[in-house]
């Protein structure tokens, strides 16, 4: 499992580099780079890449493991310990194969298959793929130190300064943002990194947050045999159709999970460190519980890399262009992919941006124009328009593009369409009773796709059918042609086509 996140494998091992001094001791010089990236996160590691790829020399500085927090307390590990809980729900219901399911999860199994995905929190492999395409690879915080510069300060406190002829990347990711509540501290919550590294399954678990993270930690830690609460000041995945979040609480409340809407928490008290922590809530109420998750949103990794000596400002998300350029540096040479620059906290989605900026750091230093085809227009729209992303809760919720209420804002004439997913057969062969829903938003006046969400058991490996149409830009006439194979849920494509075609044949004659 020490596969990188990287679209190209290691076949490439193209000229090796001088591996960087072991000495302990004072500052080094740590050579010139064509190009350096901060951060060995999957963004960071696709940028190097593509820069490799470029034919350019490449330095990588990574100061905890090399993977991120991606492939070590975040996706990866979450999706390992959620699988046997879908996989169970999903058994649950279809009869026949309900009766084998009887027991509990085995916790030790469950936590075994998360250690082995995420391989012990040991970055050897991906190390090596580092050194595999010809990269080197510096272990310590990295900084800018002015312009095209960057000082490495490994844990023995030695330093070493590298020189960028041509790129800075900064990939440098996010951290938990905690909220500023009393006593948040001592009370030492959980974050992102305890909710997927714990082996030990609270007895009651309060997470508080009804975005993406706080949804799929409740399904898994539920799923697992906690006692959960659900703290959320709005609806939960707010961003979102409404409907997703709807049908993700029923889910979470049948599972047995307390889902509680429109309460937050103003104070924290453990007064004894291996006792429970109790929560005042602003409804009046208090909980005790085993342990408390903040999934709160996310702070960018950006307050001690040394944005001051460039002329930013330290802890700050960067504001890029559509080749990750940072805005307001002069001379083209600082980038910033991922997670650091706000655009859209995924996985995914940073590395499409690595593959944008590693080719347009590769055009700029041999001195060719950019393919504006290729990258400009469709970068914009991938990025800020067609973003998919899926959570692994009971029904799954996966949405790309636009909501409705998102599409009229944004100016479009918009037309949505809606079905329940049990109108394919294939839903209902897929669980009995199944529940789920779908919803088209349709730019009239254009005949495309803006966006849809689906929420419903399998609908994470359908959606990337919807980004394709969102992204691609589709007419809606050219898509009743994609026929999908009967009896599979991804006929509601064809239902939903029809419907939209009635409701505008109706529409015309009114
Ligand atoms: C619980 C959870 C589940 C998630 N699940 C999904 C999912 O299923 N799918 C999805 O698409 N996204 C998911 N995400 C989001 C995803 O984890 C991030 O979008 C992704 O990790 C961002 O990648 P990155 O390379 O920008 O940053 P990171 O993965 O955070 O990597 C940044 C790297 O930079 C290093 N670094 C930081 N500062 C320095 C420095 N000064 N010097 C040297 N190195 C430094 C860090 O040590 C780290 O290794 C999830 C997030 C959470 C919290």
């Amino acid at each position: 499992m020490s596969e990188p996140n990287t679209e190209r494998n290691a076949e490439r091992n193209a000229e090796a580099h001088t591996a960087p001094s072991e000495a302990p001791g004072a500052t080094e010089d740590g050579g010139t780079y064509d190009v350096i990236v901060l951060g060995a996160g999957p963004v960071g590691q696709n940028v190097a890449d593509r820069a490799r790829a470029a034919g350019l020399s490449v330095a990588v500085v990574e100061r905890e493991l090399v993977g991120g927090e991606c492939s070590y307390w975040a996706c990866v590990p979450s999706k390992a310990l959620l699988r046997p809980v879908l996989v169970v729900a999903d058994a649950r219901r279809v009869d026949g194969a309900r009766q084998a399911v009887t027991g509990r999860l085995d916790d030790a199994a469950v936590f075994a298959r998360r250690n082995r995905y995420v391989t012990d929190w040991d970055d050897s492999g991906q190390a090596l793929w580092v050194k595999s395409i010809g990269a080197d690879l510096f272990r310590g915080h990295g900084r800018l130190d002015g312009p095209r510069r960057v000082t490495v300060t490994r844990d023995d406190g030695a330093r070493q300064t590298l020189v960028a002829r041509h790129a800075v990347a900064l990939a440098t990711g996010s951290r938990p943002a905690l909220p500023a509540v009393p006593g948040i501290e001592e009370a030492r919550p959980w974050t992102n990194r305890h909710a997927t590294d714990s082996s030990t399954v609270p007895g009651r678990l309060v997470v508080v947050g009804g975005g993406g993270v706080g949804v799929e930690m409740a399904t898994l830690w539920q799923g697992l045999g906690s006692r959960v609460t659900l703290l959320a000041r709005r609806r939960l995945l707010p961003r979102m159709e409404a409907f997703a979040g709807e049908l993700v609480t029923q889910g979470l409340t049948e599972a047995g999970a307390d889902v509680r809407i429109g309460v937050q928490v103003t104070a924290v008290r453990r007064p004894d460190p291996d006792g429970p922590v109790t929560l005042t809530l602003d409804d009046g109420g208090e909980l005790e519980a085993d342990e408390v998750l903040f999934a709160t949103g996310r702070t960018p990794g950006t307050d001690d890399i040394g944005l001051e000596t460039v002329g930013l400002t330290p802890g700050s998300w960067l504001d890029v262009d559509t080749t990750c350029l940072v805005d307001g540096v002069e001379g083209a040479w600082l980038y910033g992919l991922g997670d650091v620059n706000h655009r859209a906290l995924l996985t995914h989605q940073g590395k499409y941006q690595a593959r944008t900026a590693g080719d347009a750091i590769g055009a700029r230093a041999a001195g060719r124009p950019l393919d504006d085809g290729d990258w400009g227009d469709h970068a914009t729209t991938a990025d800020r328009h067609a973003v998919p992303q899926v959570f692994f809760t009971d029904p799954e919720a996966g949405a790309v593009g636009l909501t409705a209420e998102q599409a009229a804002a944004a100016g479009h004439r918009v037309e949505t369409v809606d079905l329940d997913l049990n109108a394919a057969q294939g839903a209902n062969l897929y669980a009995d009773g199944y529940t789920g829903h779908a919803r088209l938003v349709v730019d009239v006046d254009r005949d495309v796709l803006l966006g849809v969400t689906m929420v419903g058991s399998g609908v994470s490996e359908l959606l990337h059918a919807a980004t394709v149409a969102v992204a691609g830009e589709v007419p809606l006439k050219r898509l009743r042609h994609a026929v999908a194979p009967f009896p599979t849920i991804s006929e509601i494509w064809v239902f939903l086509v029809a419907a939209y075609r009635r409701q505008r044949e109706q529409t015309d004659a009114g």
